[in-house]
């Protein structure tokens, strides 16, 4: 931990650690914001006093965390593997393919990171119930850590979640609120119940710890990769807030002045759930209507972050890209065949993104490239049989 304090993405107002909770409250002054949100809050270090306490012989990447550690939650998320896929790369014809398998966490995904240091900002303040929509894994992930902690977790999911998210959060203990409707309208509807009941709210990007929790990837990807920062990260895009922490890990470590460039991003989104990649290439901001996807995890009508995604986005000199349902499922299977590695179909979008950019020319043959895969495969079999009955006839 450092001292740290928030500055506003939209309007630059700096507020005190705890002075606000949620989001600006220039930029988002109703009760429940517009969605994509306005005024999301970024934690701002004293990044000159980080690179003095900076050991390179013990690296400490807490010095970048927002919750002292006496807070933590009394379990382990993240630390997973991050490993070259030979056999993946020999196949695509790139000499550096990683892969960082967020997939093998405590709940089976990258949001662990994010519910961990908000149930860690819980103890602090000493609340005991804590509120999220999701489409299910960051509410797999907070009923996970709520459940190490003896707290209550208090789950709004879309009741087209898939079964195994669906039975994780039974097992959990979660208090579970299915939502006849969209992730949308469950996000909503976690917001109206936070206004009315005491507790803390761990919505994606409405939360700022969330991208601060999700960051941690980032710090992790630069320790296993000898205090290097790779080349390039595909990241699967929703709300984008996995892609902005995953900005923001390296945009601290930029600053602290112990890497000397931050990895080029690449966004890659279902064509049904495309709202972050059309603003990014077109500038004008549209809903994805119909987010119907197989990659449930992805499937979204107003992204909660895009406009702080998309600004991360650029300044990455990175990209997006669209892929399509059967060419996820095809990476799924790809990505499983060639480097034994099962990820979730939304999680697999990130070998997807490089398979449709492989001939474009964007990413060169030597480059260090990273597929972040997000969740693990089992949490939604039944995507997997469909595309397996498919393809076998
Ligand atoms: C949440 C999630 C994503 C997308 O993250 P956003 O922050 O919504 O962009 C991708 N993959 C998996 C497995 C997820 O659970
Ligand atoms: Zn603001």
């Amino acid at each position: 931990m450092t001292k740290f304090h928030y500055r506003c993405h939209t309007c630059g107002k700096e507020f005190e650690r705890d002075e606000v909770r949620y989001l600006c409250p220039v930029c988002s002054p109703q009760p429940i914001p517009q969605v994509p949100l306005k005024g999301v809050l970024e934690a701002v270090f004293d990044y000159e006093d980080i690179r003095k306490k900076w050991d390179p012989v013990h690296p400490d990447t807490e010095l970048f965390c927002c919750v002292e550690k006496e807070y933590y939650p009394r379990v382990i998320v993240g630390q997973t593997p991050f490993h070259k896929a030979e056999r993946l790369g020999e196949k695509l014809g790139f000499d550096e393919i990683f892969i960082k398998n967020d997939g093998l966490s405590l709940s089976g995904s990258l949001k662990d990171r994010a519910s961990f240091l908000v149930v860690a900002e819980a103890n602090r303040l000493d609340l005991d119930q804590i509120i999220t929509a999701s489409t299910g894994n960051a509410a797999c992930a907070l009923a996970a850590v709520c459940a190490a902690e003896g707290k209550k977790a208090v789950i709004f999911v879309p009741h087209t979640a898939p079964v195994a998210k669906l039975t994780q959060l039974r097992l959990y203990g979660a208090e579970l609120h299915i939502v006849k409707g969209t992730y949308d309208d469950a996000y909503r509807e976690s917001l109206k119940y936070s206004l009315e009941n005491s507790g803390l709210n761990r919505n994606t990007a409405y939360h700022p710890l969330t991208i601060e929790g999700k960051k941690t990837v980032s710090l992790e990807i630069f320790i296993q990769n000898g205090q290097k920062a790779p080349d390039v990260v595909f990241v699967p895009v929703g709300d984008g807030v996995i892609i902005s922490g995953v900005y923001k890990g390296f945009y601290d470590l930029f600053k602290a002045g112990l890497i000397a460039k931050i990895p080029r991003l690449i966004g890659v989104q279902a064509e049904a759930s495309s709202a972050i990649h059309h603003l990014y290439k077109s500038g004008q901001y549209n809903p994805s209507m119909q987010p119907d996807t197989k990659a449930d995890s992805i499937s979204v009508i107003n992204p909660g972050n895009a406009w702080q995604a998309v600004d991360f986005i650029r300044k990455s000199d990175g990209d997006t890209v669209l892929v399509t349902d059967q060419e996820i499922m095809q990476a799924q299977k790809y990505l499983a065949e060639n480097a034994g590695v099962y990820g979730e179909p939304a999680a697999s979008a990130s070998l997807a993104g490089l398979i449709k950019v492989k001939e474009s020319g964007i990413i060169s043959k030597k480059e260090q490239i990273v597929l972040l895969i997000t969740g693990h495969g089992l949490k939604d079999i039944g995507a997997t049989i469909d595309f397996l009955n498919q393809i076998e006839g």
